[in-house]
């Protein structure tokens, strides 16, 4: 977890390969949806390219797929997925039924200026339709208000780790190894 511009797209992809699980990004799944013009891209293109999240009912059915196909059997990191109340229910669910349980849960903390200017830089190199600033900002209050609250959810389950995301990409993984390695040992 963490705003828009804390670094999960990457992260999720190194973290994911040291630990030799997929990374399921939802944001990737919908992006590659659009490009195809499938059903679902249609659905989610509207409501991504304002900011918004795209209905639960959608999103939850596309990650309930997405774990169910093989590779994600023996274990899978999840990136930009839960971002509501009603997905952490809705993962839960699915997390039973799969036999696995949640290790954990790693929060990227990075300062809002520094946030700020990496979406710009992405803007310049990636060219995603929804970092333009009307769109930064929208997406930036509905992470405060309906993605922020999941953090004290799982502080509570006890499996909240927070990492600081400043610095360098590597700096940064090396952070998230070591802690997801103490949650591993103990
Ligand atoms: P991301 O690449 O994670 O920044 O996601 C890009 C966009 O995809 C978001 O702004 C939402 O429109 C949509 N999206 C990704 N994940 C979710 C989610 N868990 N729930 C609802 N919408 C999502």
């Amino acid at each position: 977890m963490g705003p828009p511009g804390a670094g999960k797209g990457t992260q999720a992809t190194g973290v994911a390969e040291h630990f030799g699980v997929p990374a399921i990004s939802t944001g990737d799944i919908f992006r590659a949806n659009v490009s195809n013009g499938t059903e679902l891209g249609r659905k989610a293109k509207e409501f991504m390219d304002a900011g918004e999240y795209v209905p639960d009912e959608v999103t939850n059915l596309m990650v309930r797929n997405r774990i169910d196909e093989p590779d994600a059997e023996p274990g899978f990191l999840l990136d930009g997925y839960p971002r509501t109340l009603a997905q952490v229910e809705e993962l839960d669910g699915m997390i039973k039924h799969t036999g696995h349980s949640l290790d954990a849960v790693v929060v990227l903390t990075v300062d809002s200026e520094e946030l700020v200017q990496r979406l710009l830089q992405r803007a310049e190199t990636d060219g995603r339709s929804d970092d333009t600033e009307d769109v930064i900002r929208r997406r930036q209050e509905l992470y405060i208000e309906q993605t922020e609250p999941l953090i004290e959810v799982y502080r509570e389950h006890g499996i909240l780790i927070e990492v600081d995301g400043m610095g360098e990409v590597d700096e940064v993984s090396e952070r998230i190894f070591k802690a997801l390695q103490d949650v591993n040992e103990s």
